[in-house]
């Protein structure tokens, strides 16, 4: 992974009330991009499937990870880059903008898991949406799956987030309508997966995570950890080329903390290019490459560090050489 330098510093931005990491949500005038890739209705045919291969449906019948063959490791190949982003957001009332990051360039490969570690408030859930083209960026421009995300039209950004980039969020946008077990069938039946064996892989997954009896449960009928592992069995049945996952630890034991990291390592392991947002050292010290965000800021890549060395950068981050 490549990250280029950064010159982003809040503490010499002017950035009115927002910037102190208080409830800056409400009243902001800036909006997500509006798709929903869970349950976006748009058709899209199989043409218009973007694969980095360019070979058109490249998931159409492509098993989740459990008992598949699943897609081959891709090294090498850039699944992400970032180009000198920045991200504004304009609060109303207030009199200056919130600058949360700016200058932000950096590149994933198939493969690799990037952790974005900081303390609450610091941008990461903004970098993570911005990365993901869940949120436009203000400056600079992000490629994924090699579609420029700000040149892509809405319907590509919708079959891309639907078709190859999975989401793992600590409230997990499960379709309240459906079962837990359509749920994790969707990614599938979306894919033009056969209603069997997508059914069968569905079942198995849940199983495999130890939650079939919440097959049948509706969304509102689960615990928290329940819909997260839920969540977790959709992401492994859709198998998505990359993930963008937030907090994805944030309220579960240590025990299912353990199966969320397994299972993304897992899917790393084919090729599944991961970023992780996250204030869990631990966690990200499992990750590939870590970059720390201390308000705004951004600190060198580290390659495999270990969850004290996460800390000593977090301290360099922050306070630079004092
Ligand atoms: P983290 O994920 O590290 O906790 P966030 O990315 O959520 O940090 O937030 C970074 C800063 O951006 C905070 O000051 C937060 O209040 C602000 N912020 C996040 N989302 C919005 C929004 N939609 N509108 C205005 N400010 C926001
Ligand atoms: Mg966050």
């Amino acid at each position: 992974m490549d990250q280029a330098p950064n010159t982003s510093d809040l503490s010499d931005t002017s950035v009115g009330t927002g910037a102190s990491g208080a409830d800056g949500t409400t009243g902001a005038t800036d909006s997500a991009v509006p798709v929903d890739p869970a349950t976006d209705d748009l058709q899209v045919t199989d043409n218009d499937r973007p694969t980095s291969d360019g070979t058109g449906s490249g998931r159409a019948g492509r098993a989740g990870i459990p008992g598949s063959a699943g897609a081959a490791p891709s090294t090498n190949q850039t699944v992400l880059s970032a180009h000198k982003i920045s991200k504004v957001f304009w609060i109303k009332g207030a009199k200056h903008p919130l600058h949360v990051f700016s200058g932000v360039s950096l590149t994933l490969r198939a493969g690799e898991m990037l952790a974005l570690v900081g303390p609450s408030g610091s941008g990461k859930s903004t970098l993570l949406r911005c990365l993901a083209g869940l949120e436009h960026v203000n400056e600079g421009h992000v490629v994924l799956l090699e579609t420029n995300l700000a040149r892509a039209s809405r319907a590509t950004l919708a079959a891309m987030l639907r078709e190859n980039v999975g989401l793992l969020l600590i409230n997990p946008p499960l379709v309240p309508s459906l079962t837990a077990l359509q749920n994790v069938e969707l990614p599938g039946q979306l894919a033009g997966r056969s209603a069997w064996s997508n059914h069968q892989l569905a079942l198995r997954t849940l199983d495999e995570l130890g939650a079939r009896d919440l097959a049948k449960k509706s969304p509102e009928q689960l615990t928290p950890p329940q819909a997260a592992k839920v969540s977790l069995a959709r992401l492994l049945t859709q198998h998505p080329k990359i993930i963008f996952a937030d907090e994805p630890t944030g309220r579960l034991s240590t025990t299912d903390s353990k199966l969320v990291l397994s299972s993304l390592k897992k899917l790393a392991a084919t090729g599944t290019a991961v970023v992780l947002a996250t204030h869990d050292l631990h966690l990200a010290s499992k990750a590939d490459h870590v970059i720390t965000v201390v308000d705004g800021a951004l600190g060198a890549t580290l390659e495999h560090p270990s969850a004290e060395e996460i800390l000593q950068a977090l301290d360099q981050t922050a306070y630079g050489d004092d």
